[in-house]
């Protein structure tokens, strides 16, 4: 598929031209280079026979003033500086050269323009590339623009694309909730629907618990207790007593030596990955790892590799064939797939784990409140001998507030006290979310029902979706159910019909999703009722037969993971 981009038009030099661009690089060598072609903003260019003692230019570097060269020299521009972008120079020599200008643009419709391929008829206007959704995905404009110099303009193309996806149906990226809480909420489409109370189906909000008077009740009287915010970070002034009362009720939760706190589960992820993994260390990840934790492993220091998605016997090779050669090691995986809503095989990791004398970091965020007997997380699931070293989860899920944090022994708290950066550098929660989660906690805990009623939802509506033809496990256990439409403009039809039909629900494309694996991704709740339930299968039904879909198009991938599910969870019980 090609790249959209928005950019000029580039200009092949004609064949009678012998155009050359002549440059002395810093260290004083001269070349000359045979024009390939040019652009108002770049030249690419070749010369035979270049030593490799010329390799100072290196990409990045700049070349002090370059000309333009032709008709045997006699005419000329000076180009000024230029910047290398690309340089290769092959064993025999042949250079190859990409460059762009610094101070000005290159006058392709001047005198120059009679040296160019077609460049009298177009004139060198600056020419916009489609940048069309319904063809290109956001992954393929994210790499768009990469040859401008300009840093700022490079993001013309996301302009282009935003506004005339913003014209989609499927656009439901900056839906505006307007006052409103719970399952039933007011929305400020961009088109006017005839309805303004839409059932909400893509909540992390799993218990209801952001709507609950009493979390609600405990978030406004720290706030009249400590103020608005906590005014500074955790190792200042930012930790009250009603942080350390979280951290105590959750450490106890997770049966954990300690907790710290973090400002969101993102935070809490890359603070805690960046901080634990240092160079000459080892950490492989699940491949559809959240991207907070992708850009964890981004920033540290240590070596990292991704195993395919709960395969254990590509995880136990990357251990065989790297372990020895490393000195810490870390599996990082999560409880629930937040895309995909399956499970972790957690059991084996922490065998594999075990054998290859490796520590094990689960991301629980989708997974506390959810899975286990007491829906404390899949670390529920596992038997007394088997320990998760490190868990980390967030308080947006479950607890329908904000914050992250991670559970482990004393000396990883403390560790991460002094080290994780996200958490040292910046203010802590708000009080009032601190009571407000620790409310939201208390109640979890206390009140059965809520998981209970979860579970059911769950049930019903996974039943539901299955009547349907959606692939899913018999005992699918997870609030995230994903229901894979593949074909993008199936996926945007369906949108706008639910949209019409009074359902809220995010359609998730590439590249949060991998290529051909766009879908709706449902979140159940405990709150929602029947009805609404019914009402969301319903919709969905006529949605089906609105962009003549039927699940037998979208190909086995779903089925894959639903019974992998299911099957893992039968072997763990
Ligand atoms: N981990 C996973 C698996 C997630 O899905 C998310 C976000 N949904 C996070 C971490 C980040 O959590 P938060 O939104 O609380 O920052």
């Amino acid at each position: 598929m090609t790249r959209p981009i928005v950019r000029e038009r580039r200009y092949a030099a004609t064949a009678d031209a012998d155009l050359v661009l002549f440059i002395e690089t810093s260290e004083g060598n001269k070349l000359r280079l045979k024009v390939i072609n040019v652009s108002e903003s770049g030249i690419s260019a070749s010369a035979q026979g270049v030593a490799k003692s010329d390799t100072e230019l290196e990409p990045g570097s700049v070349i002090p003033c370059a000309k333009l060269l032709w008709k045997a020299d006699a005419q000329e521009i000076v180009l000024g500086r230029m910047n290398v972008r690309r340089c290769t120079i092959a064993d025999d020599g042949a250079l190859s050269l990409v460059c762009t200008v610094i101070d000005d643009i290159i006058p392709v419709t001047g005198p120059l323009a009679f040296q160019l391929e077609e460049s009298n008829e177009s004139g060198g206007q600056r020419q916009s590339h489609e940048v069309n959704p319904e063809k290109f995905s956001l992954g393929d404009v994210a790499q768009s623009g990469d040859e401008n110099i300009d840093l700022l303009s490079r993001f013309e193309a996301i302009k282009v694309y935003r506004n005339e996806w913003r014209k989609k149906p499927m656009y439901m990226y900056e839906t505006v909730r307007t006052p409103s809480k719970g399952t039933r909420v007011k929305l400020k489409t961009p088109r006017k629907l005839g309805r303004d109370n839409f059932v909400i189906m893509g909540s992390n909000d799993y218990l209801g618990l952001a709507s609950h008077p009493e979390v609600i009740e405990a978030a406004k009287q720290a706030l009249d207790q400590y103020g608005f915010g906590s005014t500074g970070s955790p190792m200042t002034t930012g930790r009250t007593a009603i942080h350390e009362e979280l951290r105590e009720y959750v450490a106890q939760i997770f049966k954990k030596e300690s907790v710290i706190l973090f400002n969101s589960g993102y935070a809490a992820n890359v603070g805690a990955l960046s901080a634990m993994i240092h160079a000459g260390d080892f950490v492989v990840a699940d491949s559809i790892c959240h991207a907070s934790i992708q850009d964890a492993l981004q920033m540290c220091k240590g070596a990292v590799r991704y195993f395919k998605h709960n395969d254990m016997a590509h995880l136990d090779r990357l251990l065989t064939e790297q372990r020895e050669h490393h000195r810490g090691c870390l599996i990082v995986t999560e409880g629930v797939f937040s895309m995909d809503g399956d499970l972790a095989k957690m059991a084996e990791i922490i065998e594999i784990a075990k054998h290859h004398r490796a520590r094990t970091y689960l991301d629980e965020a989708h997974s506390f409140g959810v899975i286990g007997d007491r829906g404390l997380g899949l670390w529920e699931t596992l038997d007394t001998d088997q320990n998760v070293d490190v868990i980390m989860g967030t308080f947006s899920k479950i607890c329908g507030g904000i914050g992250g944090f991670i559970a482990g022994d004393q000396q990883v708290h403390d560790w991460l006290h002094f080290f994780a950066r996200s958490q040292v550098f910046s203010v802590s929660l708000p009080p009032s979310n601190a009571a407000g989660v620790l409310k939201a906690l208390q109640i979890f805990m206390t009140q059965k029902q809520l998981l209970t009623q979860l579970r059911e939802n769950i049930a019903y509506f996974a039943k539901g979706m299955r009547r349907l033809g959606a692939p899913l496990a018999e005992d699918h256990q997870s609030a995230v159910i994903p229901v894979v439409i593949g074909d993008e403009r199936k996926l945007s039809i369906m949108t706008e019909c639910l949209l019409e039909g009074g359902i809220y629900v995010i359609p998730i494309v590439f590249p949060a999703v991998r290529r051909g694996g766009s879908r709706f991704r449902f979140t159940v709740m405990a709150t929602h009722t029947q009805s609404d339930l019914d009402l969301v299968l319903s919709q969905f039904e006529k949605a089906m037969s609105m962009a003549d879909f039927r699940f037998a198009d979208n190909g086995m991938e779903q089925i894959k993971t639903a019974l992998s599910a299911s099957q893992r969870l039968r072997k763990i019980a």
